[in-house]
């Protein structure tokens, strides 16, 4: 069970990329993300419209309280991976982190994360230590994760593309 966790959500500003994170958590096999910050209905509407056109079970939920959230979560067993360019590097942990059969927080975040984050994480883990992204680093995590067989999954989708050398082909079921 990967659960992914976007810290600071802010309704005004992040919008497109919170939305970004969660496309990219199902697109890669997460079972689930968790928004927190701002309360955004609306996000929360778009993500759901997309994952019923495109399929499968993708949970998306939202949490006021994101301190208690990571606490319950490690007292039901979860381990903590807090993804920061400030952590120790990707190819140094993966290995450990895959073997582990914790069910799994990705933790990404927004503007700025609170210390505390690096505290209870198991793993602060950097994909490079050079400031980029959270879509790209929750990209790159659960691809180096899965170690490429994310990118086999079939979805049950009502949509699907038939892929094309060139042009667009979609099907609807
Ligand atoms: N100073 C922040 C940090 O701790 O990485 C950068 C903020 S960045 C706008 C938002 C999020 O993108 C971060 O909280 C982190 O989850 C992710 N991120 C950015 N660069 C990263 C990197 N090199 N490695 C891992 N995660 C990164």
């Amino acid at each position: 069970m990967i659960v992914v966790l976007r810290l600071g959500h802010r309704i005004k500003r992040d919008k497109r990329i919170s939305t970004h994170v969660a496309l990219v958590a199902r697109a890669f096999c997460a079972n689930e993300i968790v928004f927190s910050g701002d309360e955004d209905r609306e996000l929360i509407c778009s993500v759901k419209k997309i994952v019923s056109e495109w399929g499968d079970e993708f949970k998306i939920n939202y949490e006021k309280n994101w301190r208690n959230f990571l606490k319950r979560k490690k007292e039901e067993g979860f381990e903590i991976i807090h993804l920061t360019m400030y952590g120790l590097p990707i190819t140094k942990l993966i290995e450990k982190i895959r073997i582990s059969n914790k069910d799994k927080i990705i933790v990404v975040g927004g503007a700025k994360v609170p210390g505390e984050v690096y505290e209870i994480a198991d793993f602060n883990v950097s994909i490079t230590n050079q400031p980029h992204s959270e879509v790209a680093a929750l990209a790159v995590f659960l691809h180096e994760f899965f170690q490429g067989k994310e990118l086999e999954k079939k979805f049950d989708g009502k949509v699907r593309i038939i892929p094309q050398e060139k042009g667009k082909k979609i099907v609807r079921n």
